[in-house]
């Protein structure tokens, strides 16, 4: 039986102990905090199919498949049936990126089908979209169901230092102890690319920081064109890239709740060398200017926030998108952006990689997946 670590229990990291489970490994899970408190904290993420990339689309695929596979195994909903929105110009390059996936429904939303999706949105009257497959991630519901079912190999500690010691063995140091596996992954998020340093894998991980607002749904009757109280469930996620509001990438979803919409601006702050903030006030004018946003594009919300999610964001160089994995005898280690969506696919490559050593797909980092320009 194959014995295999992963470092990180966030989404990356719970989906392929999950999969290393169900392939039959010896799994355990190294996590420094409560699972899923990194860059997967919070309730609600976009599932769209929409990328530059056709490659990473196929990728996301292959993970709308798995998520319907865990609503199965874990008896819940875990991706919102109600559809992704796109508003903006690139509207007809996704149209057209994503003509080629006969099994990815997508259609233009005219202007009175768009308002009645998502009577929050003021007036537009430009391109829009509906991704009929895609939705807001259950994010609490799938960290909580595959905690659960990981329990008994989640050890609460801090990983300190990976490091290969001889063929199909790789040392685990942690404050309290040291052991050795077939094979160790590392899903570290933001701590992935400073392990994987200390055993000899570079990894070209840009660090920033990033804000999202969440925003209650303005009462009934005080919004032009506002949602009668409690219509949130029901309503789609938006991506905003037509700059007719003040700001050319913006995405927002709803929570499950039904009385919730959160809202980013698809913008960070750069980190320095030494992890800190370059320049902390740079968060709280992304905040402004998100709040700005939302009074002049979402009127059928209150503009006052009532909820923030502050959170380190890794990016590789070669896209918003990007997703790479790097992998060498008894160690492997994956980094990239906006990886919620693909979490499940992201878990079954991994399991590969660690089982066969073979990295499949286009995940190979060479081939950068989710490049910019496709
Ligand atoms: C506000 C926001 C909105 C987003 N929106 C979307 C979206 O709409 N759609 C989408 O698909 N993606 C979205 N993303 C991106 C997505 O959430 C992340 O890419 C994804 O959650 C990353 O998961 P992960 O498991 O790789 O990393 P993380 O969730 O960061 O997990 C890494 C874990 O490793 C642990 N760890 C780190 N170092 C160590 C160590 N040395 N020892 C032990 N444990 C360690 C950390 O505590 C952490 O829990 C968004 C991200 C944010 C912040």
């Amino acid at each position: 039986m194959t014995r295999a670590a992963v470092v990180g229990a966030g989404i990356v990291g719970l989906a392929t102990a999950h999969a290393l489970q169900a392939r039959g490994a010896d799994v355990t899970v190294y996590e420094s905090g409560p699972p899923g408190g990194g860059q997967s904290a919070g309730q609600s993420r976009i599932f769209r199919h929409a990328h530059e990339d056709p490659r990473l689309i196929a990728l996301v695929v292959r993970s709308r498949s798995l998520w319907r596979a865990w609503e199965h195994e874990f008896g819940t909903e875990l991706v919102s049936p109600d559809g992704a929105v796109a508003i903006g110009d690139g509207v007809e390059d996704k149209l057209r990126t994503l003509a080629p996936f006969d099994d990815v429904p997508v259609r233009r939303l005219s202007p009175d089908e768009l308002h009645e999706r998502l009577p929050l949105l003021a007036g537009w009257t430009g391109p829009a979209m509906l991704d009929v497959h895609g939705g807001a991630i259950r994010t609490l519901a799938a960290v909580a169901a595959l905690t659960h079912r990981l329990e008994g190999s989640l050890l609460r500690e801090h990983v300190l230092s990976v490091r290969r010691t001889g063929p199909r063995s790789t040392e685990v140091r942690t404050g309290t102890g040291c052991e050795s596996y077939d094979h160790v992954v590392l899903c570290a998020g933001r701590g992935t690319a400073p392990l994987a340093r200390g055993a000899g894998l570079e990894l070209p991980v840009e660090l920033g920081a990033h804000v999202r607002l969440t925003f209650a749904l303005a009462p009934a009757g005080e919004a032009p064109g506002g949602p009668a109280p409690g219509a949130a469930r029901g309503l789609p996620t938006l991506q905003d890239g037509s700059g007719d509001f003040g700001e050319t990438g913006v995405y927002a979803a709803p929570y499950p709740d039904g009385r919730h919409y959160s809202v980013g601006l698809s913008a960070d702050t750069p980190a320095r060398a030494d992890g800190g903030l370059a320049d902390p006030a740079e968060l709280a004018a992304l905040a402004d200017r998100t709040v700005a946003y939302v009074r002049r594009a979402l009127p059928g919300l209150d503009p006052r926030p009532v909820d923030h999610v502050h959170c380190w964001v890794t990016r590789l160089p070669w896209g918003e998108d990007g997703v790479g994995v790097w992998s060498e005898d008894g160690l492997t280690a994956l980094a990239g952006h906006n990886l919620f969506k693909q979490a499940p696919a992201l878990g079954e490559a991994l399991v590969e990689t660690a089982l066969t050593g073979v990295v499949p797909g286009h995940l190979r980092h060479e081939e950068r997946l989710g490049r910019a320009g496709g």
